[in-house]
């Protein structure tokens, strides 16, 4: 996903500056990319490893990251699509430790975060039926309550589901810079900016690098959080997108309302989140990419039309006397897995180099997954739940 027009609304504005590479170094462990990903798996890695190098070609967070990102929440339509029960009850679990042990870290590198409250809504009144199974489903095998309700504050919707459990939210800006700075000054990690690894040559012992200005690292070890850069090192089959966003003005009354909401029918795709500051913001309208998308003018008015859908979507779904109008509009690029995991594995063919990548999904919580899946895979050692996120894993899960 890379941004394509407009602000971006968590962008932090008081961001560090890291140098760039100007000598050759080694180092135990090297993680190409410089987003979610790479810190999150650099925090847990740098726990136990002596010297992280982190090699960012842009500057920090400026990938994927920059898009939008405030919601740490537990996926359960992708965990419930797995085959076997026992995989569904072993992958929520594994996700709740996440979900604790993001807390501890928030806690630990002095980012505040917020639980709220979250719900499904529609307006397809003829989804009443599937929204019940919906809530039973969920209830049976996460015992995770739900209820139907006939409305949401300030929502004007047909059918709605609160869920009994709350979903974490943060600023993702402030995640990326304060994590980047706890790295640097509470462990032994180094950061470069604008510097590009250009080649990897993956050794029987070691990996050597090249950068962008000609320098080399060598590392016993090399962790791709590359973002969706990743499709140029390892073979796995996405569906990529664009996909919308609008944050409106600050709304007085929603001021200090804070909630998440899903449409019920549009696979997670889309949700609307109603922030603390009384800015709300309207992800979805996703479009698969295509060749028209190459002629701008199309492109720009597609754009247009697509922010246009979502704001008057936006409008008819909120309670207000007045129109609200749209604030900031942003489109990005971004891609699925079939299943909606992430990829956390070690690359084949490729000794000593490893992979983690969320794609356009569910990174904060996936990024806590991964940093713990890989802090010991770097020793060679694979806890279990890995089957679930390796490349490949069509075959392993048989879908
Ligand atoms: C609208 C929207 C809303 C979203 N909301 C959420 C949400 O609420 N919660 C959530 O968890 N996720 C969310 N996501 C998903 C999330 O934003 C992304 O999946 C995530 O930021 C990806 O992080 P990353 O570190 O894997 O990749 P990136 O942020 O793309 O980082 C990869 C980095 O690698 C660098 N790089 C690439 N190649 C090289 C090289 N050769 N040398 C050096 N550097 C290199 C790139 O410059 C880039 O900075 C959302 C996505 C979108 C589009």
């Amino acid at each position: 996903m890379k941004i394509v027009n407009g602000n971006v609304f968590f962008k932090q504005k008081n961001k560090e500056v890291y140098p760039y590479l100007v000598e050759n170094r080694t180092c135990n462990i090297c993680i190409i990319g410089g987003g979610l990903s790479s810190l999150i798996t650099a925090y847990f890695l740098s726990k136990k490893e002596k010297d992280v190098i982190i090699v960012e070609k842009n500057i920090i967070g400026y990938g994927q990251s920059l898009g939008a990102c405030s919601i740490a929440d537990i996926d359960l339509n992708a965990i419930t699509k797995l085959k076997k029960r026992e995989d569904i009850m072993k992958l929520y679990e594994v996700y709740k430790e996440a979900r604790s042990d993001l807390k501890k870290m928030l806690d630990e590198i002095g980012v505040k975060y917020n639980e709220i409250d979250k719900y499904s809504y529609t307006n397809k009144i003829m989804q009443k039926g599937n929204m019940q199974k919906n809530i039973n489903l969920k209830s049976q095998l996460f015992n995770v309550g739900g209820e139907l309700i006939d409305k949401i504050e300030g929502v004007d919707s047909v059918l709605n589901i609160k869920w009994e459990d709350k979903t974490i939210v943060l600023n993702p800006g402030e995640m990326i810079q304060k994590l980047a700075k706890y790295l640097l000054e509470k462990q032994n990690v180094t950061i470069y900016e604008n510097t590009e690894i250009v080649n990897v040559d993956p050794q029987y012992e070691i990996v050597k690098m090249v950068t962008n200005n000609n320098f080399f690292i060598t590392a016993n070890k090399v962790v791709y959080a590359t973002g969706m850069d990743v499709l140029k090192t390892i073979d796995v089959n996405v569906m990529t997108y664009q996909k919308y966003t609008v944050v409106t003005e600050k709304i007085k009354e929603n001021v200090g309302k804070e909630k998440v909401m899903c449409n019920f029918n549009a696979d997670g795709g889309e949700y609307i989140q109603f922030l603390n500051s009384g800015n709300t913001v309207i992800t979805g309208e996703d479009t698969k990419i295509n060749m028209k998308m190459l002629d701008e003018n199309y492109k720009e008015s597609m754009d247009t039309s697509k922010y246009t859908k979502l704001i008057v979507q936006l409008n008819k779904l909120l309670d207000m006397s007045e129109y609200i109008d749209k604030g900031m509009c942003y489109s990005t690029i971004y891609a699925k897995t079939f299943d909606m995991l992430p990829i956390i594995d070690e690359i084949e063919c490729m000794p000593n180099c490893f992979v983690i990548c969320s794609f356009g999904h569910g990174t904060i919580l996936n990024g806590i997954v991964g940093g713990k899946i890989l802090r010991n895979a770097v020793n060679g050692l694979f806890t279990k739940e890995v089957r679930f996120f390796r490349i490949g894993r069509e075959a392993c899960i048989g879908k």
